[in-house]
């Protein structure tokens, strides 16, 4: 498959914030790709899992050398590149930091349920070996609504793994996405992803909205699997403001935490940025604005805003 390729293997997703960052890539595609509102890899043409052998990476990582004079920041894909394996993970990241010694933060997505198998002892050989920042989809910290949507994973297991990348010195990204309790269980989906994130105090929380890409009725175009879920009544998509109030729950409850919470994404109704918890009181003034515009406005404004990857 990369015999005669002169270039480095692309990804296909990266987090906004890695948008300067040098992109390599270690598996292709999603491992578990089960969760009801993803379907992500499989609509961008990345239907299977793979994982690359380490002499490939090793090779894309010499390509890169020769092409990048300098690069700070890089960033490991595709959504769980610790499939590769742990050893093996482990040799590219020491090869990538020899190759790039100027290179000061070096990230990846993980799911907490691989980072869950690799352990504590695992973990501080991650950052032993120069990991330093891990983006892990925590999405929600409501056991019902982690089970619905099959995450894989407990909120147990994300706190435990949280807390080992923090002792471990790994900066800790956590996504979390509004919507995903649906109309019936926002406030639990609220107020438990508000438990994990106290519970771990990552460095980021990132705020998304679920993607529902597809029309509702499109046979042709890819669909989001949470589409079939909607038409059987299984699932109440939240409203388009139910998902600011949802936001704006997040943050008043977000007292107790020193954290960068950031909206840095396109799907957003409503951005707010700031650390917590000096910014809280500012970001909450920013969305009560919002929230008093007439409803005229604020309707033009969800429909102005539409959905993006
Ligand atoms: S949310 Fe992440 S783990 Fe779930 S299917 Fe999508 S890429 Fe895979």
């Amino acid at each position: 498959m990369t015999a005669g390729r002169e270039q480095p293997e692309s990804l296909i997703i990266r987090p906004p914030s890695e948008w300067r960052s040098m992109l390599v890539r270690l598996t292709r595609g999603c491992h578990w790709n089960r969760c009801r509102f993803c379907g992500i890899y499989p609509a961008l043409g990345e239907p299977t899992f793979s994982a690359r052998t380490v002499p490939e990476v090793k090779r894309d990582i010499d390509m890169l050398r020769a092409r990048v004079s300098r690069a700070t920041t890089a960033f490991l894909g595709d959504s769980d590149p610790l499939q590769i394996g742990l050893d093996e993970f482990i040799e590219i990241v020491r090869y990538l930091r020899g190759t790039f010694p100027e290179i000061t933060r070096l990230t990846c997505y993980a799911r907490a349920s691989t980072l869950w198998k690799a352990k504590e002892r695992g973990i501080r050989r991650l950052a032993e070996a120069g990991l330093n920042r891990v983006h892990i989809g925590l999405e929600s910290g409501d056991p019902t609504t982690l089970k619905f949507h099959r995450k894989g994973q407990t909120p147990e297991i994300v706190a435990a793994t949280g807390q080992w990348l923090r002792e471990a010195s790994i900066e800790v990204s956590f996504y979390v996405l509004l919507g995903m309790g649906g109309r019936d269980r926002w406030k639990p989906h609220i107020d438990n992803t508000v438990r994990i994130i106290e519970n771990v105090d990552p460095e980021f929380v990132r705020i998304r909205r679920i993607w529902l890409y597809g029309s509702e009725d499109s046979e042709h175009s890819p669909q989001c699997p949470l589409w079939e879920d909607i038409r059987s009544g299984a699932f109440i998509a939240q409203t388009a403001e139910g998902t600011v109030l949802e936001l704006r729950r997040l943050i008043d409850k977000l007292e107790e935490v020193d954290t960068f919470l950031t909206c840095d994404h396109a799907n957003n109704y409503v951005c707010v940025d700031g650390h917590m918890p000096h910014d809280r009181l500012a970001m909450l003034e920013v969305i009560d604005r919002f929230l008093s515009l007439p409803e005229a406005a604020r309707q033009a404004h969800y429909e102005a805003v539409g959905s993006s990857i």
